[in-house]
């Protein structure tokens, strides 16, 4: 892998982090977005992640400007990739525009240039097509807040290169994160393919009155040595996310009992405010949550 020159396209949540881990680990980065006003924009959430960096990671203020002064920005695609090893996108999760963005970037940038996605839900073969270079293409998923929660699935799409695929994983642990292969193309990588089944069997014990969240997390806390169950877990997604995923699914299987578990999680939690922990309350009230409670788990 001999990635210097790495641009990161779409600067909002995630494009924004992306691109700042990317310089802090010493890379050259441009940052792409739509228009001079997205751009200013991720020049702020530049500014936000600072501290952040400081708190979590000791970083010094030699270090942060450093990784800043390693970054430039750009509303123009031709300049933002006019030199990149790689493309990491990071645009909206909504498939036209990243059919239309991967049509743009194909013609803009030079042949050399892998292309990785960072969509959470949708699977690379999608986009491969539209890349015209589908064995220089793959996906690379990061958390949230992805200078601590530092994983990377790297997963590949039939058609992508075995090298490009390895450069990849090598690139991942570069920029600090821990570099995890997905060998074939999964929805909800390894992550997600584990954790919604999880929260759902959680949340249909709920809905079914077997049990209450304390009791469900509690079992499971305490037989499994968990640190958290999955109502502590779902307090850290959002109930919001939790009620989309739901609605969803009740809309496209006519599930009674989705139907029912959103109908729940809108009329006790949304609509009385309580979104999870960001809003100091869900199924546990913060700080000090109930579970955190070493009592918890002895009665
Ligand atoms: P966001 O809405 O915060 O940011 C999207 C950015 O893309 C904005 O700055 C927007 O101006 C820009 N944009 C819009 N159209 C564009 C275009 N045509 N070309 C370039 N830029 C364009 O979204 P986000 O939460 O950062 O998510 C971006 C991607 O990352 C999605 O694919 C999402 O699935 C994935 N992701 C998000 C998270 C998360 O927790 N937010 C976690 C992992 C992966």
């Amino acid at each position: 892998m001999d990635y210097k020159n790495i641009t990161v396209a779409g600067s909002g949540v995630l494009g924004s982090q992306i691109a700042f881990q990317t310089a802090f680990k010493g890379f050259n980065v441009s940052v792409y977005d739509i228009s001079d006003e997205a751009v200013e924009k991720a020049k702020d959430r530049v500014e936000d992640l600072k501290p952040r960096y400081q708190e979590d990671l000791g970083a010094s203020q030699e270090e942060l400007d450093a990784a800043v002064e390693r970054m430039s920005f750009f509303s123009d695609l031709g300049k933002a990739v006019e030199d990149a090893d790689l493309v990491i996108e990071a645009v909206p999760e909504v498939v036209k525009i990243k059919t239309d963005f991967y049509e743009k970037l194909g013609q803009a940038a030079p042949e050399k240039t892998v292309f990785a996605t960072n969509s959470s839900t949708l699977l690379p073969s999608q986009f491969a097509e539209a890349t015209g270079r589908p064995e220089k293409f793959l996906a690379l998923h990061f958390a949230n807040e992805i200078w601590k929660n530092n994983t990377a699935e790297v997963m590949k799409h039939p058609g992508t290169d075995k090298d490009v695929f390895n450069d990849l994983l090598e690139f991942a642990k570069a920029i600090g994160m821990v570099a995890l292969p997905l060998h074939k193309e999964q929805p909800g990588y390894i992550l997600n393919s584990l954790l919604v089944p999880f929260l759902e069997a959680g949340q249909m014990l709920l809905v079914k009155e077997v049990a209450d969240p304390q009791t469900i997390d509690k079992t499971w806390m305490i037989a499994t040595g968990s640190p958290k169950g999955p109502f502590a877990i779902l307090d850290i997604v959002g109930i919001t996310t939790a009620y989309n995923i739901s609605n969803a699914k009740a809309e496209a299987t006519g599930s009674e009992e989705f139907a029912k578990l959103a109908a729940v999680l809108k009329t006790e939690y949304i609509d009385k405010g309580k979104l999870g922990r960001e809003t100091g309350e869900g199924f546990y009230t913060y700080p000090n949550p109930a579970y955190e409670d070493p009592d918890f788990l002895k009665g």
